[in-house]
């Protein structure tokens, strides 16, 4: 297995850089599900400006009228459609290339992300019934917390559809590798555009494990590592509690939902060497699902790199989060298990 290191050119000349530079063409349909949410509209809104896009398709379980007949003035070429309730799921779903999910509650003022977990778990499981039957070919990018959870019940239920491709299925951590890049460029005085984070592990406090032992260039005292280590994992609650109970980061997550739906478009569209940290099933740690870079192709995850070397810092980092992975993956398999449909 290679590890992420020999890609550490390609990282910084492929994942995320704003701008939607197209250098390649698709014919791609996407779905924004939650499309009416703090996340879902600008979301919406980044999506419709991608080149990739032709058709965007918005479902809500409420006013997705409004925010589809909106977006649909902005002037880029992606036609754009709204479907609200199980009635209109079908119509929303049906030949989507990529689908992106961040539907659910979000988090408020000292509330972790487990604690969504009841909620969301149903929403996700009923969104993954849906995908099975609409459109079981799609990628899959899913953005509901607790992600550590949602993303094996998402597996389950395609698995007992007859459906699930590993290859498919991403749980978005994008959002950390963002705010690592920032925070880090702030504190070594870097371009934000060159530099490049690799993040692994989950999307949960400690979970969320920064490599900053492989930041090029970089010379963090050890004081700072360990600061920077800390905002990154926590970085959603700087948010939640500057919002003050109006939700979790909405803006933000649109920005880093729209990179890694651009990133899988590309992919599919059959550009070459594109490589993104993301929360996929593999066997590199006892966790089931892992973050770790991949390298993205035309079927979705082409090779699932190793994260390489560690510091010793961020090996005891990684020995101490694995059994909270593995536990939030079996609770969301267990879930499923136990659900009535
Ligand atoms: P929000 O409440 O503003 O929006 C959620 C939307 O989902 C609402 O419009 C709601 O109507 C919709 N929804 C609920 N059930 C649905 C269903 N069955 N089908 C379709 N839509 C449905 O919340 P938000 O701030 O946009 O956050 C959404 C989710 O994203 C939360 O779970 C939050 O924790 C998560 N999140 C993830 C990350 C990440 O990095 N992965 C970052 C921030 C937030």
């Amino acid at each position: 297995m290679q590890t992420a290191a020999r890609f550490t050119q390609q990282l910084a000349a492929t994942v995320g850089r704003r701008g939607f530079h197209a250098t390649s063409t698709s014919n791609a349909k996407v779905c924004v599900v939650g499309a009416a949410g703090g996340i879902g509209q600008p979301l919406s809104l980044l999506m419709k400006q991608s080149p990739y896009v032709t058709e965007l398709s918005l479902f809500d379980v409420v006013n997705t009228p409004g925010v589809a007949a909106d977006i649909s003035h902005c002037s880029t070429p992606a036609t754009v459609s709204g479907h609200t309730g199980n009635d209109e799921v079908g119509a929303a779903l049906d030949g989507c290339d990529v689908v992106v999910i961040p539907a659910g509650v979000p988090r408020k003022p000292g509330m972790t992300r487990d604690d969504l977990f009841n909620t969301n778990a149903s929403i996700v499981a009923g969104l993954a019934d849906a995908c099975a039957k609409h459109c079981p070919d799609a990628a899959f990018c899913i953005i509901s917390n607790p992600v550590n959870s949602t993303v094996p019940i998402f597996a389950e239920v395609l698995k007992n559809a007859g459906v699930y491709n590993p290859k498919k299925l991403f749980g978005v951590t994008t959002l950390d590798v963002v705010r690592a890049r920032t925070f880090v460029a702030e504190n070594q005085k870097f371009d934000v555009d060159t530099v490049d984070v690799t993040v692994i592990g989950g999307h949960a406090g400690t979970t969320i494990l920064p490599l900053l032992s492989q930041v090029e260039g970089a010379n963090f005292s050890e004081e700072d590592f360990k600061a920077l280590t800390h905002r990154i994992q926590f970085g959603g609650d700087e948010v939640v509690q500057a919002k003050d109970g109006a939700g979790s980061a909405t803006l933000s997550m649109a920005f880093a939902g729209a990179e890694f739906a651009e990133l899988v478009l590309r992919a599919q569209a059959g550009e070459e060497g594109i490589v993104a940290c993301s929360f996929v099933e593999n066997d590199i740690t006892q966790a089931p699902f892992f973050s770790t870079p991949v390298l993205l192709g035309e079927n979705g995850v082409e090779e699932v790199f190793h994260y390489g070397d560690l510091s010793p810092f961020e090996e005891e980092g990684l020995l101490a989060m694995l059994p909270d992975l593995v536990a939030q993956a079996e609770k969301g398999v267990d879930f499923v298990k136990n659900r009535s449909k």
